[in-house]
Order: structure tokens, then sequence, then C-alpha cells
């Protein structure tokens, strides 16, 4: 196989000539043709270009080999449908081993039914969210598939979302993104394939407790069963368990609770707070890339800055997207960003967050979840608890004086807005944070400051405010056969990390029912 980097083709020009470099170069018919990475470089806004690196060779592409298979009698559960989740289950299933997938909210067809009523009538359902429900968090997102990580497993995840219907170029564009419109098939694939190898999906269903016994000579307990209760009708039920995954997410603040009561170790972990800040594409695009802009894909920004004692940066940015009311409890306001995979839309959002210290919120397991938690109440508070988000012009935000009307950029959040005083919702060191930051950010982005730039309020459920301790073995450290996974359990942040770690659980997993190492 040969590989070239490093071509460069201007905008327009056709990927065909990529492949007519290769025969070049190879002299030969090619028979196996792949391009291995795609980026755009802008630094020249008059000489805009796609970078690729490509592979080549006259011999048809090796298959890969098989994972080697087992048909275990052992169950084992996964608990939440998230990306940690449903990656570990699909691992699982390509080992021979057929797991329980139980999760609170409803499968993806009905759990959009539900948000968008949310979004529209403001009726929250806390089972049933953009937190949670069939795909987990990412659901209604930009399913942006970019890591900072560099786990061994990151190149499977981007496999198995295009296998499951994700575009294909997700395998090589060095900032790939699914969007949420194809996340959804890529969701009731990966269920079928599950369920068609003899997996099955528990919806509706709430991991509430579980019974444990001692195991020889371990000063460890093991985990016996899990108790499950039904969301819809109250009905609870016991599940007999060999191992179980459990990858709730970082929304999961019940759960959390139970299992603290339960005597599962956690400790607490730092978190950012901040806001939605939002722009025209045009604007964006234009800034990024010059006159050429509308030749390209929607762009996007990374920014820090380092002008406030506070660290703040830009996340999960969601070109050509929408801010989207993102609460999964009744009573508190959260706000998140989400982009369909043409990343069309009028206006661009990106978090921007504020790192918090122990300190801000105190050292307590929970400070920093009842700290988050005050925050979502105060902004439904002060929109006259109806999930209307605050806002504020950023020309406003600098002065602490409330907006009266908006100016060229328009909100995108579906549940309504009310101008408000984000300094009396955020705590004092965020907001002079944010007030240095916005400016010093705009000498890196022009027009990022824009006065009429929309801050939305409040975005909250940036990590887990918490973390779930597992050894060497991945296994919990209070109790065997439990394996904290993802986001939720702190090993993880955003989409393909914490598919990433679902992998690594599951082939640890497949490693001990092999080993019928069982019990530690
Ligand atoms: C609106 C939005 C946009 C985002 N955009 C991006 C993006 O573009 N790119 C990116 O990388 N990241 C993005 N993220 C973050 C990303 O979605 C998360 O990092 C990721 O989903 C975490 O995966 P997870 O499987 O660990 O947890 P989750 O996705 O949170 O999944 C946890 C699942 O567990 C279920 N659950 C919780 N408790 C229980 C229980 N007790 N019993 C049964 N089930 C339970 C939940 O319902 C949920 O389905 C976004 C998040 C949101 C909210």
């Amino acid at each position: 196989m040969k590989r070239l980097d490093n071509i460069k083709l201007h905008i327009g020009e056709s990927e065909q000539t990529l492949i007519k470099i290769a025969q070049k170069n190879l002299k030969k018919p090619v028979k196996f043709f792949k391009i291995l990475k795609k980026s755009l470089d802008a630094r020249d806004k008059n000489n805009i270009l796609w970078v690729y690196s490509i592979a080549f060779s006259e011999e048809p592409e090796e298959v890969r080999p098989s994972l080697e298979k087992l048909c275990s009698a052992t169950q084992v559960a996964v608990i939440g449908s998230g990306p940690a989740g449903l990656m570990c289950g699909l691992r699982l299933v390509e080992h021979g081993i057929a797991p329980i997938i139980i999760e609170r909210g409803e499968c993806v067809e009905e759990r959009e039914q539900t948000t968008l009523k949310f979004f529209k009538s403001r009726v929250l359902n806390p089972q049933s969210n953009v937190q949670f429900g069939e795909g987990g968090a990412g659901t209604f997102s930009d399913g942006k598939l970019n890591t900072q990580t560099h786990n061994g497993n990151n190149r499977d995840v981007l496999e198995y979302f295009a296998r499951f219907g994700a575009p294909k170029e997700i395998l090589y564009l060095n900032k790939p993104h699914i969007g949420s419109d194809n996340l959804k098939t890529v969701l009731k694939n990966i269920r079928k394939f599950i369920e068609n190898n003899g997996g099955k999906y528990l919806f509706n269903t709430q991991f509430i407790g579980f019974n444990k016994f001692q195991s020889g000579k371990s000063n460890r307990p093991k985990l016996k069963s899990l108790i499950l209760k039904n969301t819809k009708t109250g009905e609870e039920s016991e599940l007999e368990v060999g191992f179980t995954v459990l990858a709730v997410g970082h929304s999961s603040r019940d759960t959390f609770k139970m299992l603290d009561r339960s005597g599962i170790k956690m400790t607490p972990r730092d978190f950012a707070i901040g806001v939605r800040i939002e722009h025209l594409a045009a604007q964006i695009g234009l800034a990024q890339y010059g006159k050429n802009y509308k030749l390209l894909p929607a762009a996007d920004y990374k920014l820090v800055s380092h002008a406030h004692e506070r660290t703040v940066f830009t996340f999960c940015m969601c070109p050509g997207g929408v801010v989207i009311p993102a609460a999964s409890e009744e009573g508190g306001v959260v706000v998140n960003g989400m982009s369909n995979y043409a990343r069309n839309g009028l206006n661009s959002n990106s978090a921007l967050m504020v790192q918090m210290k122990a300190d801000d919120f105190g050292g307590e397991l929970f400070s920093g979840m009842e700290f988050q938690r005050e925050i979502e109440r105060m902004a439904f508070e002060a929109g006259g608890r109806t999930y209307a988000a605050p806002v504020q012009l950023y020309k406003d935000f600098a002065l602490d004086k409330i907006s009266q009307g908006f100016g060229e950029v328009e909100p995108t959040y579906a549940a309504g807005t009310f101008f408000a005083p984000l300094n009396e919702i955020l705590p004092s060191v965020a907001v002079s944070a944010l007030k240095a930051a916005i400016p010093d950010m705009d000498k890196r982005l022009r027009g990022f400051a824009n006065p009429s730039a929309i801050l939305t309020g409040v975005e909250t459920r940036f990590s887990s405010p918490v973390k779930i301790e597992r050894g060497e073995d991945l296994q919990s450290v209070s109790l065997a056969g439990l394996y904290p996974c993802g986001e939720g359990a702190g090993y993880s942040g955003g989409i393909t990390s914490s598919a990433a770690d679902g992998i690594k659980i599951a082939e640890k997993i497949f490693e001990n029912i092999k080993n019928h190492t069982i019990f530690i």
C-alpha cells in the first residue's frame, strides 16, 4: 500500500484528481483507493486549499480479521444507551455476548416527539429529553466527532458510526461531524443490529438500586442484581446480572445520589459553566475564510482566552446550528447546541465556558452538582418559570444592562427567550471572566465581540460533577461486577471519547468472561 500526504486541491476542484494522482504515481491501475485525511488550509484567504492524505494500491483492500467470539451464558447489562453504552453493546455483540441495554428514556422515535413537544409547549418529561433517551446526550447535537484524547479505540468508533449510517467522510475528515438528523438513523440501525444478534433494549426503564453479596475472601462485595423501575408504570423488577456497565452520562443526578447512598465510591470533579454565544453564520464564515466562505462548509472556530485569571474557552461549536433547551430536571433552565448535517442555519453558536474550581462551590461530593442546579433554577425563576431562556446582547452584558431588543442576530432557542441580566444569574467570577474573554477572543476571530451577538444562559452540563472510582480492572473499587463507563463516570468527555471508553469496557468484560474471572 502506498501513501501520499499533503496533496492540495483548490476549493471546487474535483476529488477525481486524487485518483489520477494515485494512478500516475503507481504507474498501474489502482484497485484500492482511500482518502485517509481531508482538512482545510484557510491561512491565506485568497488561496484556500483542501489538503489530503491518500492511500492506494494495485491490490484490493485487505479484509480486517473478524473478532474472536464466544457464546456466553453470563448476563451482561449495559445501563445507558448513550455513545458509551451503545458502543460497548456493539462490541459485546461482536464478541458473541448479547447484552441487555437498560435506558430510562424512550426509544429515539418517541423521544424525538417528546423532546419537540418540550421545545414547543415547554412540558418537560424528566425521563426522556435532550439528556435522556436512546442515543444519550449526543442525539440532539451537532454530532462532532473530534476528540483531544488518544484512545486506541477512536478509529473503531468512527468505523462503527460509518457502518451504521453516518456519512463515510467521517473516516477521513479532520473535523468530522454526523449531524443530529443522521444520528437518529444511526441509532435505529445500531438497535436493529444488536437486537438481531440476540441483544435486548429495555426502554423507559430506570436503574434505581442493586443487591450485592460477599464473595470468597475479597473484601469487595459483588453485584448480584439490579433493581429496575418502569418509568411509565412505576412497576419495579429485579434483574440478575454477571457484569454491569454503568454508562449513565453526566446528568443522572438521582442515580449518583443513589450510588452514594449505596456505598459506591465517588469523588467530586471540577467543571465549567457558561453561556451559549450566537452570531450570524455568515459573519463567522467571512471572518474565517474571507469572501470565499459561501463555497465552503459553514465555518467553525475554537478559542481560548487567558485574559482573566479564569480560563475561558469555546466548546461544542455548532456551525449553522441552533441553541436548544437541554433541561432534564423540572424547575431548571439548561441550554446546549445542535446542528443538522448540512449545518445550513442562519446562525452559528458555541458554548462559552468558564473553568470553575472547588472553592467556588464547596468540597462536598455533591456541592458541584447542587451549584449547577442552583444556577439552572435561578435562570428558570428569572424567566417566569416557563423554561424560556435568559438572553442578553453582548453590548448590554458588557455594561450590565438589560437588553431591549435584538439586533442583526435573532435567537434560535425554540422554547422562547426573555431579556435578563445574566450577571445576576451567573456567579460573579464567571461574569468577570466572560467580560474579559469576549473582547480578547475578538482579537483572534473578528466580530466575536459583535454588539448584537446573543448570550443565552445557562450552559451548566459541560461534564460530570463527580467521578465514579474504578480500579485497574475497570470495575468500581467498591463493587465487583460494576464497570463505571463514559462521561458520567468521569472517564471521557464528548461523543468519541465516551464511545471509545465503552469499547474499552466491552473488551475487558470479554476478556473476563473468556478467562472465567467473574469474581475479583
Ligand atoms: C445538546 C448536546 C450537544 C452535544 N454535542 C456534542 C457534539 O457535537 N460532539 C461531542 O463530542 N459531544 C457533544 N455533546 C456531549 C456528548 O453528547 C456526551 O459527551 C456523550 O453523549 C456522553 O456519552 P455517555 O454515553 O457517556 O453518556 P450519555 O450520552 O449522557 O448517555 C447516558 C444515558 O444513560 C441514560 N441513563 C441515565 N441514568 C440512567 C438510569 N438510572 N437508568 C437507565 N438509564 C439511565 C440516559 O438516559 C442516557 O441515555 C453534546 C451534548 C448535548 C447535551
